[in-house]
């Protein structure tokens, strides 16, 4: 599989699979994955001045400030290694950072390929960071932090599918099967989009 300007955004609810998702497809196409999730997670354990400010706010399960996110994507998408194409994890996450996004890549001439949505029901979601609690203590799946993420998914990230549904690139993807089954489906998806060439 080799592409090198595929500009790809992966959306899903809490515990889809996407961060999993995003690798092997970014490793696949040979393009970074630019998670927010992971860029501040690294802040916290580096105890950057970052990291000081956001803690709290990922240990409550809510956003971080727009603008303050929207920043670093910024920084993360202007360097070298994501100008042939990057895939974004858990960003844009609401309709105002979609707009943020918007001016910074018509700023410069390019736009999103393809929105894939990994479709996962919320009591399978709940279950999966369950499980995930149990093993890796991830200090945001606590159940009152997955049902609060959960929700703010559902009212606030939800609602920027119909944006990118209305530019006809969103790719609905059942999330549902093996790591292997998902992945395979989401490789088809892009290419019937012409963005992955199988090799
Ligand atoms: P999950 O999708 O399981 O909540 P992520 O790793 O994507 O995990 O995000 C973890 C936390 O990081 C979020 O709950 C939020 O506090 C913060 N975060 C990540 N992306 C964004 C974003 N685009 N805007 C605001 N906050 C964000």
């Amino acid at each position: 599989m080799t592409n090198s300007s595929a500009r790809l955004l992966i959306v899903g609810p809490q515990g889809s699979g996407k961060g999993t998702q995003g690798v092997r497809v970014a490793s696949a196409l040979r393009i970074p994955v630019v998670s927010t999730g992971d860029i501040f997670r690294a802040n916290i354990k580096e105890g950057t001045e970052l990291g000081q400010k956001v803690t709290a706010i990922l240990d409550a399960g809510d956003l971080v400030p727009d603008e303050l996110t929207s920043e670093i994507v910024r920084d993360r998408l202007s360097q070298d290694d994501a100008q042939g194409g990057f895939l974004l994890d858990g960003y844009p996450r609401n309709t105002a950072q979609v707009a943020h996004l918007d001016e910074y890549l018509s700023g410069r001439g390019v736009a999103l390929d393809a929105v894939l949505l990994l479709d996962v029901p919320r009591p399978e979601s709940i279950a999966r960071l369950r499980q995930r609690a149990l093993e890796q203590g991830r200090s945001d799946d606590t159940e009152e932090t997955i049902a609060r993420r959960l929700d703010i998914y559902e009212q606030e990230t939800a609602p920027i599918l119909e944006v990118y549904g209305q530019r006809g690139i969103v790719d609905h993807i059942d999330g549902v099967g093996s790591l292997n089954e998902v992945t395979e489906r989401i490789a088809a998806a892009l290419s019937a989009r012409g963005v992955l060439a199988t090799a």
